[in-house]
């Protein structure tokens, strides 16, 4: 008997030196990267605003908002259940200033485009001071994975808002479906596309753009695919407090939606991150500042940091204040790469990781 047990301890203990080295060789981390424009910490970590969901001038929907967002216990679970609940807990969430967190943008502009550039390159560039800035000098993370042979073809962008076209430009090679001209005219996305009403010219709905993120992990299943949402910021600029809280709960839920396809898929389960973030924060001091940001909405470079996956130790607390400007380098390393070799100006990953 002793025997037998020793003997198959053995063999056990062979299978696993064999198999280690297999196991080694297969590692095929992969990264879904996603930003929801322009959404504060403060709805994130607190909830809905009780003032503002119940201003007559920025809620139409005051009695909807309050069954929604005011009367349950939990604030925060009823505006952002999967972020504030499975991500936070199984993995980090930054940027709570109300308990010590930090995370701000190290750009000083405060709007969008600055900080896509800062997100996907790892610093800020001052050259770049206005949204239509044109095609992205600079080279992102997502181009440079793609110059790599074995990210080739396997790097994907789904945007609301049409600027990521150059934001991530042509030259890069990246496949970017950005704003109510992407994912051109074939197949019934593109025709619910079409025919949908068109809020805001430059950025589509961002039902639309969770379809096009869903079509790319079930059929070419992208090794890094970043997903854009826009309509926190668009609702918010239009003053509309209560479309602005159902955006940002239709984008937790659009990003649960991510994780669970993920998870449930074996080319993405156990091997996936997922890093969730904004561009910049809204205005913190005025009753109508959360309309707005930029250098005159004092508080809106403020951001919020998430991420969940096989590498993120749950509930690591990065000491200081995380900067928008180390989220290139976390990717990164979350695909065991490392940083220096694509900027070795861009910022340090972010301390999150086992
Ligand atoms: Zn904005």
């Amino acid at each position: 008997m002793l025997g037998d047990g020793l003997r198959r301890a053995a063999a056990m203990a062979m299978a696993a030196a064999i198999a280690t080295p297999a196991a080694a060789a297969d590692v095929d981390r992969r990264l879904v990267l996603v930003t929801l424009d322009g959404l504060p910490w403060t709805e994130v970590f607190r909830g809905a605003d009780p003032a503002r969901a119940d201003d007559k001038t920025f809620t139409t929907e005051r009695a909807l908002i309050r069954k929604d967002f005011l009367d349950p216990p939990d604030r925060r679970a009823a505006l952002m259940p999967f972020l504030t609940g499975p991500v936070a807990k199984q993995g980090v969430l930054l940027g709570d200033r109300d308990h010590g967190g930090c995370a701000a943008v190290a750009n000083d502009r405060w709007f969008s485009y600055p900080g896509y550039n800062e997100i996907l390159t790892g610093r800020p560039d001052p050259a770049i001071g206005s949204n239509a800035h044109g095609s992205n000098a600079n080279v992102t993370f997502l181009e440079w994975l793609n110059r790599r042979p074995e990210f080739r073809g396997k790097v994907e962008v789904a945007a609301s808002w049409d600027v990521f076209d150059q934001i991530i430009p042509p030259r890069s090679g990246v496949r970017v479906n950005a704003g109510w001209a992407g994912g051109g005219t074939a197949g019934p996305i593109a025709a619910l596309q079409r025919d949908a009403p068109r809020l805001w010219p430059t950025a589509r709905l961002d039902g639309f753009t969770q379809a096009w993120a869903m079509e790319a992990l079930k059929v070419r299943k992208p090794r890094v695919l970043y997903v854009a949402y826009d309509e926190t910021d668009d609702f918010a600029h239009d003053g509309r407090y209560d479309q602005m809280l159902w955006a940002a709960r239709r984008a937790d839920g659009f990003v649960a939606e991510l994780w669970r396809t993920l998870q449930a898929d074996p080319a993405y389960a156990g091997k996936t991150t997922l890093i969730v973030t904004t561009d910049h924060g809204r205005g913190t001091q005025a009753p109508d500042a959360w309309k707005h940001h930029g250098p005159k909405a004092p508080g809106s470079d403020a951001i919020w940091i998430a991420a969940i996956g096989p590498g993120v130790r749950a509930g690591a607390a990065p000491v200081g204040c995380a900067s928008q400007s180390q989220i290139a380098a976390t990717a990164l390393k979350a695909l065991g790469l490392d940083v220096a070799a694509f900027d070795p100006r861009a910022g340090a990953p972010l301390e999150i990781f086992r």
